[in-house]
């Protein structure tokens, strides 16, 4: 039987292509509380309703309705051999009664976080440089073009580097991840389901680590 996986990683740790993969591959859908929410915006359902007075007023999602909105979601019929949550949960509070819904559905549950260190993420962003003209990426620390800041194929073409690919932006957004992570990831330690996979590897490596937590008896 799979599992229910809580996948976890920081901004630009993979987590997207990885969830792509596991629904291509093993078939598991991938829920996120994003899509989730705007799904419920376009549905009329009384949960849906519910929602929206909530989300209309301004005032943070409880946790009650948060968990009622991942089980309607995950109680369709593609969730049944699983699925992937994807920012949920957010604490341990939320965990608390993921557990209570996964003991219902009959699922074990494994949370799966693609681990790079934050300094590495930080080069994936501020090196990130693009061809205006072919569109061809690189990185000036991970994949240089041959001569500073031109494309290999387009000399005259000086590369792009997005607006908000600054350093300052991405140390934020990296702090503020770690800040409401440890306390999930801790919560997932201590009850010995949390699988780190090394997520600085190559995209296959990382999957087959993946599918190995999803798939195993463990
Ligand atoms: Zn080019």
């Amino acid at each position: 039987m799979l599992k229910i996986i809580v996948l976890m990683g920081a901004p630009g740790a993979g987590k997207g292509t990885q969830a792509r993969l596991l629904r291509e591959r093993l078939g598991l859908p991938h829920i996120s509380t994003g899509d989730m929410f705007r799904a419920m915006k376009e549905s009329h359902t009384p949960l849906a309703e519910e929602l929206r007075l909530i989300l209309d007023s301004g005032v943070l999602v409880p946790d009650e309705l948060t968990i009622r909105v991942v089980e309607e979601r995950t109680s369709k019929p593609d969730c049944r051999n699983g699925y992937v949550l994807d920012g949920f949960p957010r604490t341990p509070a939320q965990a608390d009664m993921l557990e209570t819904l996964a003991a219902g559905q009959g699922h074990p549950l494994v949370a799966v976080l693609v681990d790079v260190p934050f300094d590495i993420l930080e080069k994936r962003v501020t090196g990130r440089r693009n061809c205006p003209v072919c569109g061809e990426i690189y990185n000036v620390y991970f994949k240089p073009p041959k001569f500073d800041e031109v494309c290999d194929l387009h000399p005259s073409a000086k590369l792009h580097r997005r607006a908000d690919d600054n350093a300052e932006t991405i140390k934020t957004r990296l702090a503020t991840y770690g800040q409401e992570t440890q306390p999930l990831i801790e919560y997932y330690e201590r009850t010995s389901r949390l699988r780190r996979v090394d997520g600085t590897r190559g995209v296959e490596a990382i999957y087959a680590d993946i599918e190995n937590a999803v798939t195993g008896d463990k």
